[in-house]
């Protein structure tokens, strides 16, 4: 069977087809500048990408021309579009009530469209995502596997807030928690290694968003990220986790709207506010090598957080098996693993440089140093093949 894997976005639409048999994805490509000036690229196992110009008006547009490129006989990969027999959906919220990947019906699309006020970023084009794909493929059941489900076994001390109850129970904040299919794949993989149950795992999406996640025999415990992805360890653009008044004091001074002092929080704020240079870690790294200070300092603060969350991680959950490193910085980037795992040996974690810095790019790669009495791994994560998968067993 052939699974569709969306991920809707306000202006772009990615998609992945897998052939669940050899579970490879067996095309992939995305849609972009939707509702402006259309642009897609469709890329298929060993054969050239296509690119070309599209009259995307919409996600209904892009998600017709999607099954057009599938079934096309010169671009395509399937003969019919029957041959997909469900498509899975990235969501990124699925709020207290949808707690694991579900179907989607029209009780479930109303529940997300009632918490688009906590996800008013991912669920308007998460939502407008599913309708389009729905209009277009009526006769196949649509999944939603959602980022937050993961943190669904957190316990109720480690997600309610410390400020007064009754702000919970009336506008539901508390911590969610984001990344959870990318942490839920790469903790699985690294459980198959380790061959033990209950292994207390930690694993590091580190990306332009990051967030850490404590895990015990596959089960979230904690993770830094909240409300919104803007809690935790400090990253390309946005401050993670700071002292509340700071905001405040902020808005006070400078004159700010929530809104705009939102923006300077996500948009101006982590590797970006600190550095002045980059919001991408390979340029603020350069620019430490050129002996440029601040950028320095922006990978120092970035270390120091990490540091402190995974401490935190190990003394919660009494113990570590195995420390995870995935994602953009997280797969590809030896120095900051190093820069990490330098002086943590109390813990248990030591790697091996060599293999650290030397490792390939998207393998599954251990670089626990010999001794060593937790195991650490690079392992590339692979969001949308957990989401066909889910998809997968729930139509099943
Ligand atoms: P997103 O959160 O947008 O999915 P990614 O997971 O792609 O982001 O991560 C983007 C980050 O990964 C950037 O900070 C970039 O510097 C870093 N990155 C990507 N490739 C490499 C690489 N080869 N070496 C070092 N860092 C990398």
């Amino acid at each position: 069977m052939k699974i569709l894997v969306v991920n809707a976005g306000s202006s772009s639409l990615k998609y992945q087809l897998f052939d669940m048999d050899s579970g490879a994805a067996i095309a992939k490509g995305l849609c972009e500048r939707i509702g402006i000036d259309g642009a897609v690229t469709h890329k298929r196992l060993g054969k050239e990408d296509y690119k070309a110009k599209a009259d995307l008006k919409d996600h209904k547009a892009a998600i017709e021309l999607v099954l057009h490129l599938l079934c096309d006989p010169q671009l395509g990969v399937i003969s019919d579009a029957h041959e997909i027999g469900a498509v899975g959906h990235r969501v990124a919220h699925g709020g207290e009530r949808l707690r694991t990947s579900s179907v989607i019906g029209e009780e479930e699309l109303r529940y997300l469209e009632s918490i688009v006020e906590i996800n008013p970023l991912h669920g308007p084009p998460a939502i407008s995502g599913i309708k389009a794909c729905q209009s277009v493929m009526p006769n196949v059941k649509h999944v939603g596997v959602f980022d937050t489900s993961y943190y669904s076994t957190v316990e109720e001390r480690a997600y309610i807030y410390p400020i007064p109850y009754e702000l919970y129970e009336r506008y539901k904040i508390r911590r969610y928690g984001f990344h959870g299919t990318s942490h839920r794949f790469v903790c699985a993989k690294a459980m198959e290694a380790l061959g033990k149950k209950d292994a207390k795992v930690i694993t590091c999406h580190l990306g332009n968003g990051s967030s850490i996640t404590a895990s015990i025999g596959g089960k979230a415990v904690d993770t830094s990220m909240g409300f919104t992805p803007q809690e935790g360890v400090p990253m390309g653009t946005r401050s993670g986790s700071i002292d509340p008044t700071v905001v405040t004091y902020i808005m006070k001074k400078e004159g700010l709207s929530p809104d705009e002092m939102e923006k300077l929080l996500n948009s101006s704020s982590g590797l970006l506010g600190v550095s002045g240079v980059s919001s991408d870690c390979r340029d603020v790294l350069e620019a430490q090598d050129k002996g440029d200070k601040r950028s320095k300092l922006a990978m120092d603060i970035l270390v120091h957080y990490i540091k402190k969350i995974i401490g935190s991680y190990v003394a919660e959950m009494n113990g570590l098996d195995a420390l995870v490193f995935t994602a953009g910085i997280g797969e590809n980037d030896g120095i900051v693993r190093d820069l990490i795992c330098s002086d943590l040996s109390y813990l248990g974690i030591e790697i091996d440089n060599e293999i650290n810095l030397t490792c390939k790019r998207g393998t599954f790669t251990e670089i626990t140093k010999k001794g060593s009495r937790v195991r650490t791994f690079a392992i590339p994560t692979n969001e949308e093949y957990m989401i066909a998968l889910d998809t997968y067993s729930l139509i099943k």
